[in-house]
Formats: structure tokens, C-alpha cells, sequence
């Protein structure tokens, strides 16, 4: 048994799959039955692993943090996916999708948004390869996050409104699909995280396994070893944490350890910790778990880090769940903040709030004094400076 991918089917044990409106069935078919192809070929690798080099600036550090590691009692290690281009990982499946596209004779660039991260890795990708590029946001999230909309527009993408429903996520990326059925022949989509009907997730988490490929050869040439004992990783949709995981997964001794947004705390009716409140159900084309009513209608989630706002996770993680293979940690909005502070003040490193959530497992975690363990750094905190700031002032009051 692997948990690293999917059966020819899209499953990861009894979560995945492709539940499409008939519509879409063409545009997915054709995905399908071409990208293991494409993106396993050799001139599809050497541009790829030339732009993650160059553009990208990979590869990213493995740190080893010494004053988090002498506080903890075990040697903690960083993957800096703060210092990519564009500030996270999520360049890395920007870059990968967009020159599938190319490959697949496509000129245009559909994506959801909801933050802007993805909306900014996707225009930024598109701007270097020379694509058309319309971004679906919801009304309320173009609202609160004006500078992401400037970057995108800047680069050249068009922002649509998400007009119905909350105007959030989830409404974004109804509208992308309906544009997507619209215009197959001409348009790929751009998922931004490992959900969606299958073959994203796995595509996804292709694109993003270069995480662990390097962390496995930095360990090695580090401490002679290529495996760690624990690997631990925020999940929001859950491509940073399937990117750290992916060549970890099927090695036994390696604990994967997942952090989830508790938002208020997991009773409190605002939380994002889907492993936790969510039971099985079928959200954006695959079979998952999710948070919903008893009457199958999605719950709204809460986390104070956008990137981590989302009412489900990917079928990869909820196999890792359900078989037992990752262990979950819900992480409230407050231990986040404090696990922020807390890098910031020992090591001089602005963690993304995303990010902060897989800090904070180490305050749940007991190690022993030779543990070596990775923590994804998923992202940078600039874009967190005002919720930074308002917390400081609450702190120093
Ligand atoms: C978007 C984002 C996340 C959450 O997305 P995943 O698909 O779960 O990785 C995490 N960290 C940062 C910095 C992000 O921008």
C-alpha cells in the first residue's frame, strides 16, 4: 500500500475520485488521460526544474533553528518556503499547472482566489510565460485584500467578482468551473491547493513533492540520514503540508504530524479543523471530508489566516487520517499568534499566520533530546502585518 498517489482512479483509499457535472467531463478526461505524460517527460522536467531554480529560487533552505531547538529539547529544522518568489510554496503549482497548459495548447488561465496568494502566483506565472489570466474572487474577499487585487491587475490578470452565495472562497471556485465549462477547448483551470476532482490533488501534489525531495537530500547530506523523525505541516486544502509529506509517507518511521485552523476553538462554531468537524461528503469535484450541515450544505469555516479559511481538506490528507498515518493537531487563532511572535522573536523570521499554525504543534509535541524534526515554513508574514500588529497592541496594552 502507498499513500504517496492516487489508484488509476483518483482514490487515495475511499476518498478522491471525479464527481463532475457532465459538462465538465471532457476538460477533466483530457487532464487525465495526458498529464502523467507530459509532466513525467524530460523536456516538461528540465523547464520546470530550470524555473524553480531560477525564477523560483529554489533550492529553499533546510534551517536548522538553533534557539526554537534549544528551547524544545530537539534539533528543529525549517523549510524556508517563505523565500520562493511571490512569498510561498504556491508558486510552485502555478508554474507546473501553467506550463501544462502550454503543453496542452491552452492560452488562457482560469483561477480561484481567496486571500490573493494563489490569484498572485497564478498572474505571476502567466505574466512569465505569456498567458491570459481572469481570477475569480468573491466580492467580500476582493474587499478586504486590496493589495493581492493590485498585484494581480499589475501583472496583468483580470479580477471577476464572485457575486453569489457568502462572495467567498467556495463561491470563487463555482464561478471558475462555470467558466471552465464555457471554455474547454481553450482554457485550463488552475486549482491552488490538492482538492478537486481527480487529477488534481495528485497533480498538485506532484508539483509541490519537490519540498520533500530537497528536505531528503539536505538531511542527508546533513546528518547522513534522509528521513527525520517527525515532518509536521499546516493543511488548509493541503498542498504546502502534501508537498513536505509526499516522500514521507510511505516511510514508516517518519511521523507526519498536520495542523488544522481551530479558529475560536472546536466548539466554538467558528473553526476551520475539518478533520475534526467534518464528516464525509463530496465538495468541488471530490469525495472528502468536509464540514457540512446535517442536510449536506457546506458550513462557513473560520481561521484568522485566510489561506487556511477553507471547509474541507484533500483526499490525501483524509486517507492520512482515516488510516491512522498523520496525526491531527487543532491549532486556535491565539496559539497561532503566539507561536508567530515566538519565531520571530528567537530566530528573526516573519512567519506567514498559515505557517504559525504548524509552529504551534511544537508546544504538543514531547521530544526526545536527538529528535530531528522538519516544520514547513510555508510562507512569509508580510501579508499578516496589519492582524500582527493589532495583536501586539492588544499584547503591550
Ligand atoms: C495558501 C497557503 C497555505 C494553505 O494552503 P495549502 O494548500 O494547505 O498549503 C498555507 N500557507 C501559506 C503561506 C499559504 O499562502
Amino acid at each position: 500500500m502507498t499513500f504517496k498517489n492516487p489508484d488509476e482512479h483518483g482514490y487515495y483509499g475511499e476518498f478522491g475520485g471525479a464527481f463532475i457535472p457532465e459538462m465538465l467531463y471532457p476538460n477533466v478526461k483530457e487532464l487525465q488521460e495526458n498529464y502523467l505524460e507530459i509532466i513525467g517527460s524530460e523536456a516538461f522536467q528540465t523547464e520546470f526544474r530550470g524555473l524553480l531554480e531560477n525564477y523560483v529560487g529554489r533550492e529553499t533552505p533546510l534551517y536548522l533553528a538553533k534557539n526554537l531547538s534549544e528551547k524544545y529539547g530537539a534539533k528543529i529544522y525549517l523549510k524556508r518556503e517563505d523565500l520562493n518568489h511571490t512569498g510561498a510554496h504556491k508558486i510552485n503549482n502555478a508554474l507546473g499547472q501553467a506550463l501544462l497548459a502550454k503543453r496542452l495548447g491552452k492560452k488562457r488561465i482560469i483561477a480561484e482566489t481567496g486571500a490573493g496568494q494563489h490569484g498572485v502566483a497564478t498572474a505571476t506565472a502567466c505574466a512569465l510565460l505569456g498567458l491570459e489570466c481572469i481570477v475569480y474572487m468573491g466580492e467580500i474577499d476582493i474587499a478586504r485584500q486590496a493589495p493581492n487585487v493590485a498585484r494581480m491587475e499589475m501583472l496583468g490578470a483580470k479580477v471577476v467578482p464572485a457575486t453569489s452565495g457568502s462572495r467567498t472562497l467556495k463561491d470563487a471556485v463555482n464561478e471558475a468551473l462555470r467558466d471552465w465549462i464555457n471554455n474547454a477547448t481553450t482554457t485550463h483551470y488552475i486549482i491552488g491547493s490538492v482538492v478537486g476532482p481527480h487529477p488534481f490533488p495528485d497533480l498538485v501534489a506532484r508539483f509541490q513533492s519537490v519540498i520533500s525531495e530537497e528536505i531528503k537530500a539536505q538531511l542527508k547530506e546533513i546528518s547522513g540520514s534522509e528521513n527525520p523523525d517527525y515532518v509536521i505541516a499546516c493543511v488548509g486544502g493541503g498542498s504546502n503540508a502534501a508537498g513536505a509529506f509526499y516522500h514521507f509517507v510511505d516511510e514508516e518511521k517518519v511521523k507526519i504530524i498536520a495542523a488544522e485552523a481551530g479558529g475560536h476553538g472546536l466548539q466554538s462554531g467558528q473553526s476551520a479543523a475539518t478533520t475534526f468537524l467534518g464528516t464525509t461528503g463530496v465538495l468541488h469535484g471530490s469525495k472528502s471530508l468536509v464540514m457540512q450541515d446535517a442536510d449536506g450544505q457546506v458550513t462557513e469555516p473560520h481561521s484568522i489566516s485566510a489561506g487556511l479559511d477553507y471547509p474541507g481538506i484533500g483526499p490525501f490528507h483524509a486517507n492520512l487520517f482515516a488510516k491512522k498515518r498523520a496525526q491531527f493537531f487543532s491549532i486556535n487563532d491565539d496559539e497561532a499568534l503566539e507561536a508567530a511572535f515566538e519565531l520571530t522573536r528567537a530566530e528573526g523570521i516573519i512567519p506567514a499566520l498559515e505557517s504559525a499554525h504548524a509552529l504551534a504543534v511544537l508546544n504538543k509535541l514531547k521530544f526526545e533530546n536527538n529528535n530531528t524534526v522538519v516544520i514547513c515554513l510555508s510562507g512569509r508574514g508580510d501579508k499578516d502585518m496589519e492582524t500582527y500588529l493589532k495583536a501586539l497592541k492588544e499584547i503591550t496594552k
